[in-house]
């Protein structure tokens, strides 16, 4: 049997968060009585400094029901960091720990399946949607080229896949030997490595509220995602230096002949574009350098990922 911990970050979600917890409830007490998971399995609710009454109803759900463990972070962390408290919070206490999110969009039928490839001897599983047809066209084309660019940049992430995954204590342990401030779980979590394995699902809609991705988030995230990745852009740049520089090489050839053979009034066009053009590549190139020693500046602060402020865990209270 596996003593199972499921962490769910939830940033203004008191909308969905009793249908969720419902709905868990009697999920995990049917996995406990068919014995695919011990009676002191868990769900740690973690409060990303919610502005509305998601804390009040956690504590409600708590004290109704101490399968469920309360988490409140001092004020919002973002999700990558929301959820890499409550897996902190699951660390050693428990066999298994799966991600998801508060708004049922993950299906959580496929729990059992989740349970059934980690006792096969794997110590990761990632959820993968088996189809976007419930996602924007807008969302889904822009999933798609993040997916190439990523790929393209280096880093290995699993398509299709967000933040709906079981790692196993082990796997759990290893993913916090990475200290890094910028986290990005869906990159790092391929390269804690182990045995892993995939569970398809039908990803839905929201079950209710709104997505606290809009457009701007999810530009920042998928910009986050590339440069605490790779450095790839850099040498990119590099590469271009490069280029410019030969072709600069052959400009200045061919001014010093047309200046010879006396063509050299006519050309303003061309060095207009040029310099628009070069212009506009250094204000580019300095902001992607610049990107990078940002991140480097956060890096070497060593900043909290996160701050707890309030912990409702019976487990806890047991060990104190
Ligand atoms: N979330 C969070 N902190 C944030 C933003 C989101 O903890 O700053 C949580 C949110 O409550 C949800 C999950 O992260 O449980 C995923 O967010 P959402 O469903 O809005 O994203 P989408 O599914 O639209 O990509
Ligand atoms: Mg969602």
């Amino acid at each position: 049997m596996t003593r199972l911990y499921i962490v769910i970050p939830c940033y203004n979600e008191e909308a969905v968060l009793l249908e969720t917890a419902t709905r868990l409830r009697e999920k995990i007490r049917t996995l406990m009585s068919e014995s695919v998971i011990t009676s002191d399995s868990r769900v740690i609710l973690v409060d990303d400094g919610s502005s509305d009454g998601t804390w009040e109803l956690i504590k409600r759900i708590h004290y109704s029901d101490n399968m469920f463990s309360g988490c409140k972070l001092s004020r919002n962390q973002g999700h990558q960091n929301a959820l890499l408290s409550g897996l902190d919070c699951a660390r050693g206490k428990c066999d298994a720990v799966i991600s998801m999110d508060a708004d049922l969009q993950d299906d959580i039928n496929v729990i059992d399946e989740f349970v059934k490839k980690y006792e096969e001897g794997n110590d990761i599983v990632y959820g993968v949607r088996s189809s976007r047809k419930n996602d924007s066209f807008f969302k889904n084309k822009t999933a798609k080229l993040f997916y190439k660019l990523m790929g393209f940049m280096g880093a290995e992430i699993v398509p299709n896949h967000a933040d709906y995954r079981l790692l196993s204590s082990r796997a759990l342990e290893s993913l916090f030997e990475f200290k890094e401030v910028n986290l990005f779980l869906r990159g790092i979590v391929p390269l804690v490595g182990y045995k892993s394995a995939k569970v398809y699902y039908e990803r839905k809609e929201r079950f209710a509220g709104k997505s606290k991705y809009p457009l701007k988030k999810m530009i920042s995230f998928a910009l986050d995602g590339i440069t605490s990745f790779s450095i790839k852009p850099i040498k990119m740049i590099t590469s271009l230096g490069a280029i410019f520089v030969i072709v600069s090489g052959s400009m200045l050839i061919y001014s010093l002949i047309s200046y010879f053979t006396g063509h050299s009034v006519s050309g303003w066009t061309s060095l207009i574009t040029s310099i628009w053009t070069l212009g506009g590549l250094q204000l580019l190139a300095i902001g992607i350098i610049g990107e990078y020693i940002g991140k480097v500046f956060l890096e070497t602060k060593k900043r909290p990922r996160y701050i707890i402020e309030e912990l409702l865990d019976d487990d806890i209270s047991k060990t104190e």
